[in-house]
Order: C-alpha cells, then sequence, then structure tokens
C-alpha cells in the first residue's frame, strides 16, 4: 500500500514536573515540531492519552539530577525506558542536567531541551540501540555536535527518517 509521506502522526504528552513555565513548553514544543518537520511526522500535543491516539510517546520533565531512571550514567540528559516501543513508550528528561549542557555550550536551554526530547522520541521511533555516529541521535553531543544542530546540519539519517515513518504507520 503506498503510504503518503506526510501522514504519519505521533501524539505526545508532555508531563511538566519540571513546573516549567507554560510558555516554555510551548516554545519547546514548537522547537520539536520543527525537528520532526524533515522527517514527515507530525507531532500532536496532547494534555493526556488515550489507546484511540495510537503511537503515543510520554516525556516526563524531571528536575532532579540525582535519582530516576536512567541516572546511571552522569552525563545523560534522558532515557526512554523499555524494550517494545511498537506502540510508543516513556521517556525521562533530566531538566537540570540540559540547563546544565545549555550553559557549557552557551546555547538556549529551550533549544538544548527542544533536541533531549526529539533525542528520546528517537529512542521510541527507532530500533534500538538507535544511536548514529553523528546528527540527533549521537549518544552524546560535544560542542562541534551542537554547532552542527544549530546551524542546519543533518538531524536524522535517511535511513532513520525511513524507520521513523514505518514505525507510526504500524501502528495506523
Ligand atoms: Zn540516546
Amino acid at each position: 500500500m503506498a503510504t503518503f509521506f506526510l501522514t504519519a502522526l505521533v501524539t505526545v504528552v508532555v508531563h511538566n514536573t519540571a513546573a516549567l513555565p507554560d510558555a516554555t513548553v510551548t516554545r519547546v514544543e514548537a522547537n520539536v515540531e520543527r525537528l520532526f518537520t524533515g522527517s514527515g511526522l507530525t507531532v500532536t500535543w496532547a494534555a493526556a492519552a488515550t489507546a484511540a491516539d495510537g503511537f503515543t510517546i510520554h516525556v516526563m520533565i524531571r528536575r532532579q539530577p540525582g535519582g530516576g531512571p536512567g541516572s546511571e550514567s552522569p552525563s545523560a540528559t534522558g532515557t526512554t525506558i523499555g524494550e517494545d516501543h511498537s506502540r510508543g513508550g516513556v521517556s525521562f528528561v533530566f531538566y537540570e542536567r540540559v540547563v546544565t549542557l545549555a550553559h557549557r555550550y552557551h546555547e538556549p536551554v529551550d533549544l538544548i531541551l527542544a533536541y533531549t526530547i526529539a533525542h528520546e522520541m528517537g529512542h521510541e521511533l527507532l530500533p534500538a540501540p538507535a544511536h548514529s555516529p553523528s546528527g540527533l541521535m549521537k549518544a552524546e553531543w560535544d560542542g562541534d555536535d551542537i554547532r552542527r544542530l544549530t546551524t542546519g546540519g543533518e538531524l536524522f539519517t535517511g535511513q532513520q527518517i525511513a524507520l521513523i515513518q514505518r514505525a507510526v504507520e504500524r501502528d495506523r
């Protein structure tokens, strides 16, 4: 069956347990949408999810820099739990670490937060381990990586885009 490139829809529920201002969340969501535009993925933001929403990603923004899942790696800015992401799943973003990373490379926190959320969404959308040597799905970003990401460098490879499309289409 032919698939129209721009029909892939993903529902994302942001759980703002870090109590970020609404305006910040709105800006970050707009940035995340923009990051996925080139992948033909349309992101729908929801306050809650139902089974009818299909592929759904829950993003929990946490403020605690210590504890929580994924905290084993001290530099990780987020983590995605579980192995089966055939219908989406749950990702955590460590806000304090996002702030630290943003300050280190003199980038807006909103932007690095958007990259981090998009990276964790990538873990839901791509087969494990999902990491690539460059781009948004690189395991850890250094200054050069962030410079490339912010100056129009490739976010996802062509293969990753195809896999993202397939992940969402499979659940329609
Ligand atoms: Zn990762």
